[in-house]
């Protein structure tokens, strides 16, 4: 297998790990188109699969799934004696079989709670399989196996999943703010808050500069505004006025 094929099977299952908790062993649920074309192109499934999906496999089907193929006839007595050779997982359809892929199809509900990866051939299951988040698709693309890319409803989901994840509820918000309050006191709204940005002077480097003797005079008047006051008390100004007062008495 090519470099390129790997990684992209690898990062394929990867997301699945990551969004929707996929593990191995991997279970990969297969119906009887899926077994057929193996036969007719040669691929061993037990052999090729876990190569492939480089990891562990658990290969599964339905009673449904093997009681259909066998219905079909002798034609595909191969692929019933392959189907036969899986794990059977129960579903829901004891009493009355019914086609493999509307089995399959109930098997994954709503969300595929119990992480089946579907191989098949059937494009209606195929199409199911795409609408259902959290579902990877195996078929086999004349001798080569494919995983098909996440589809537009795993990967909407998955998104909507981590932004919930990583958004600061109200509540959280909430006891945030009372945390603050307590911590620093009363808090102002984020408006009030922001700091206003002063007016700078003219920009430096677009003036010219300026002369000396201007200069000087600058800084004298500078001096000048800078010097501090002697502040007189109270008591001090009327003890001199009195003595003053009494000298022009005399
Ligand atoms: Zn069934």
């Amino acid at each position: 297998m090519k470099i390129s094929r790997r990684r992209k099977v690898h990062r394929y299952l990867s997301f699945f790990c990551n969004n929707y908790g996929f593990r191995q062993p991997y279970q990969v649920l297969l119906d009887g188109t899926f077994c057929y074309a193996a036969l007719q192109n040669k691929f061993n499934i037990r052999e090729q699969t876990p190569k492939y999906l480089d990891g562990d496999v658990k290969l599964l089907t339905t009673q449904c799934a093997i009681q259909e193929t066998a219905n079909l006839g002798h034609n595909v007595h191969g692929a019933l004696v392959i189907i036969k050779q899986f794990a059977t997982h129960r579903c829901s359809h004891n009493d009355k079989p019914v086609p493999g892929s509307v089995c399959l199809e109930s098997m994954l509900g709503v969300s595929n709670p119990n992480r089946y990866i579907i191989a098949t051939q059937d494009k209606e299951l195929q199409a199911a399989a795409r609408r259902i988040p959290g579902t990877p698709l195996l078929y086999l693309h004349q001798k080569a196996p494919t995983l098909e890319q996440p589809s537009a409803a795993s990967s909407r989901m998955a998104r909507i999943n981590s932004n919930e994840k990583f958004a600061v509820s109200k509540i959280d918000k909430d006891t945030l703010n009372d945390l603050k309050e307590k911590k620093f006191g009363v808090t102002k709204p984020e408006q009030e808050t922001k700091k206003k940005r002063k007016r700078g002077g003219p920009n430096p480097l677009s003036c010219k500069k300026k002369k000396k003797s201007a200069m000087k005079k600058e800084t004298v008047t500078a001096n000048k505004k800078t010097r501090k006051r002697l502040k007189v008390p109270k008591h001090v100004k009327e003890h001199w006025a009195s003595v003053v007062k009494d000298q022009l008495r005399t």
